[in-house]
């Protein structure tokens, strides 16, 4: 049986955030058995705590936003997908804002966060949620479809017409080894012609080449070179496993994503969340 796993010790991390724009550190702490993932905000009074499950979402435009109480914290999917990729189950991310650092737009720097930290087994048994049967959300072009399946695989598809990337694949197993080679050095991206919306609504006042690759007029502005020929749908299957992590368990499923975003991921884990009795077994 999986044991449930925490950090072995306390480690940081600081820099931009994506939407505020505003300076952030962030640590990751270890906690005991049965906690799940907990954020604290230590720069309100009396540090008000969200955990980080999918009742607790409140907002999905641009990003994933938990909030209960006075705590309150945007854009939680790429701490969330290292942490779940590394078997995490247990774990208190303080922050001193409302968003953690974008770092350079991909989960690697989490990624390496929790290496350093490195992982303690616990003795209790980790949760994990395997639906025994199939699943479909579907909004717009987006479709999501969940088959059982006895690991955790992602296959995903997008498609951006007037770029010359059109349609970009990808599939493949998510485990520990595979996350940190595949998936979480991709970067976030934005086609051009959202900025102004996005800017509009006093998001991404953070966001510059350092963090994000910006799709315009058939062209890709990138500061560097792509990381991957398909960096953008890896992208996309990196959220897709942060998003995942707020059913409060491990997964074992196949999920098939056309056009993913995080609408439609939020709501696939509310319905394998409610569907975790009795269709599924959570162990
Ligand atoms: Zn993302």
């Amino acid at each position: 049986m999986e044991k449930q796993k925490t950090l072995l010790k306390k480690v940081g991390i600081g820099g931009i955030s994506l939407h505020t724009g505003r300076r952030a550190h962030l640590a990751l702490c270890p906690a005991p058995e049965d906690s799940g993932i907990v954020f604290a905000r230590k720069d309100l009074p009396g540090s008000p705590r969200v955990r980080a499950l999918v009742e607790n979402v409140v907002d999905v435009r641009r990003g994933t936003t938990i909030a209960s109480g006075e705590g309150k914290v945007h854009t939680v999917e790429h701490v969330l997908a290292a942490l779940s990729a590394a078997g995490v189950s247990n774990a208190l991310v303080e922050m001193d804002g409302p968003e953690p650092p974008i770092a350079d737009g991909s989960a690697k720097p989490y990624a390496e966060l929790v290496e350093e930290a490195g992982i303690l087994v616990q003795s209790a048994d980790a949760k994990i949620s395997a639906p025994q049967q199939s699943m479909i959300v579907e909004e717009g072009d987006t479709k999501l479809v969940l088959f059982p399946c006895d690991e955790f695989r992602i296959t995903c598809i997008i498609s951006y017409g007037a770029t010359p990337l059109d349609a970009q694949f990808f599939s493949g197993a998510i485990s520990a080894d595979s996350f940190k080679s595949e998936i979480a050095p991709a970067r976030t991206f934005c086609l051009y012609n959202e900025l102004e919306a996005l800017i509009k609504h006093g998001l991404v006042k953070g966001g510059s080449l350092d963090n994000a690759i910006v799709m315009h007029d058939g062209a890709i502005i990138s500061k560097d070179e792509m990381r991957f020929t398909n960096e953008l749908v890896r992208h996309k299957v990196l959220d897709i496993v942060g998003d995942m992590f707020l059913i409060g368990a491990g997964l074992r499923a196949h999920i098939v994503a056309v056009k993913p975003g995080h609408p439609a991921n939020i709501a696939l884990a509310r319905k394998i969340k409610e569907a975790s009795s009795p269709l599924a077994k959570v162990v």
